[in-house]
């Protein structure tokens, strides 16, 4: 696979104390430009706007009100494209941000131009960083411009540029028969090759601080990769170098194919 997407959570990037991961964020940048000098093409999409911006403000909780969430994830999201910036500055790469909402994607014209942006980047060997902009698109109940996770929006990303793969790091090394925070004997599944009812019936919530999706909006985005007949990686993000040993065609997390 020459072109790939990488889709980092928070938990990848904050500690649970709600601290920026600098360690984390730092590999991070240098796997995903070292990958980019052996000659394949990276997207980013990225999490973290949120945590990062509380981070910053020194709030321990996000605020009630989506306008105040929506301005510590404007804050949050400068924060984490300077840091990203920096590291990738280090490692001899040029970052562009890319932020999309439903409704760009949706609609041709602005669609079009979405792509006509990735080959663009892609082509200038700058990687792009993408996140949902959350700004302009609020809340669950909003399906004109949400994509509602980065999640699903790291399999649009996938489409929009006719990527081969997507690689979503979590905190959790696979897709188990049941939820594993709260089933110990849950199993991992090694592959799968079609999301069935009984598949989506599976999948629990999340379990962690900063979490959004559970299981659920990764089985959606796999979903949206089988249907383009394109593989999808969930594997454990707490060491990002499973990225080159994914690409080395190593067994990792759950491959849905
Ligand atoms: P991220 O922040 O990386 O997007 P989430 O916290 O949203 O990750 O989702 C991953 C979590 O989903 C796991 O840590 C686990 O607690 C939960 N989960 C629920 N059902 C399952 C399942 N069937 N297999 C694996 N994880 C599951």
């Amino acid at each position: 696979s020459k072109r790939i997407v990488v889709k980092v959570g928070t938990s990848t990037l904050m500690y649970s104390n709600g601290a920026i991961n600098l360690q984390q964020m730092e590999k991070l940048s240098f796997v995903l430009s070292d990958l980019r000098n052996s000659g394949k093409e990276v997207i980013l999409v990225s999490s973290g706007a949120i945590g990062v911006g509380l981070a910053r403000l020194n709030l321990t909780k996000r605020p009630v009100t989506i306008p105040e969430q929506q301005a510590i994830a404007a804050v949050g999201q400068t924060e984490l494209m300077s840091l990203y910036s920096q590291f990738f500055y280090h490692y001899g790469h040029q970052i562009g941000q890319v932020l999309l909402t439903k409704d760009v994607v949706d609609f041709p014209v602005s669609r079009q131009n979405t792509i006509n942006t990735f080959e663009q980047l892609l082509a200038k060997k700058i990687i792009p960083i993408v996140n949902e902009n959350d700004t302009v698109s609020v809340e669950e109940l909003d399906h004109l411009t949400r994509f509602g996770d980065n999640d699903t929006l790291s399999a649009i990303v996938l489409e929009l540029t006719q990527a081969d793969l997507l690689i979503m790091l979590s905190d959790i090394d696979g897709f188990y028969d049941k939820n594993p925070s709260t089933h110990p004997d849950a199993k991992r599944f090694d592959t799968i090759h079609a999301i069935s009812e009984e598949t989506l019936s599976l999948a629990g919530d999340s379990s962690t601080r900063f979490g959004t999706g559970g299981m659920i909006t990764k089985l959606h985005a796999a979903q949206i990769v089988l249907e383009a007949n394109k593989s999808m990686v969930l594997a454990d993000g707490s060491d990002v170098t499973v990225l080159f040993r994914i690409l080395e065609g190593k067994e990792e997390g759950t491959l849905f194919t």
